[in-house]
């Protein structure tokens, strides 16, 4: 990667960093978990809102490095408002940058602000980082789906 394009991506970074968004957490929402990167201190809460299989909203709190915060930032930008089904595909499609070693090359098509993250790739440590806000939507989704689909039961088990 040339010094120039990392530096855009760094740029790119701190932006959400700084400048999070979506931040906060919002009501409605079926599910709501707690990640942690104990390696780093990264801890992130955050809900997901579900409507006619759409992810209608994503919050999140987040506390940590900039890499964790700015990539959970780019995930809502990316996943809010799109159908279920395809909010994975992108987050499978990330998932595939941030496990090829820097060797993937990323779709800005498909993951916009996401290509920042393609040089942190290449630092093990730091994947988990910005895989953080991302594994935390997946898991607070499929537990949305799943209390939808046994809504009529009406459970409140922790
Ligand atoms: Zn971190």
């Amino acid at each position: 990667m040339s010094a120039e394009l990392d530096s855009l991506y760094q740029e790119i970074i701190l932006d959400h960093y700084k400048n999070p968004h979506h931040k906060g957490l919002r009501d409605p929402f079926e599910a709501e978990v707690h990640h942690v990167n104990p390696t780093c201190g990264d801890e992130v809460t955050l809900r997901v809102h579900v409507a006619d299989g759409v992810v209608a909203d994503v919050s999140y709190d987040a506390v940590g490095c900039s890499i964790s915060q700015a990539s959970t930032s780019v995930m809502t930008d990316l996943v809010i408002g799109k159908p279920v089904e395809e909010a994975m595909s992108i987050h499978e499609e990330f998932l595939t940058l941030m496990q090829g070693k820097g060797n993937v090359e990323p779709d800005e098509e498909v993951l916009e602000d996401g290509i920042a993250f393609s040089g942190v790739a290449k630092f093990p440590a730091r994947v988990k980082c910005a895989l953080l806000g991302w594994m935390a939507w997946k898991d607070a989704t499929g537990q949305s789906l799943d209390s939808q689909s046994i809504s009529s039961q009406g459970g409140t088990d922790d």
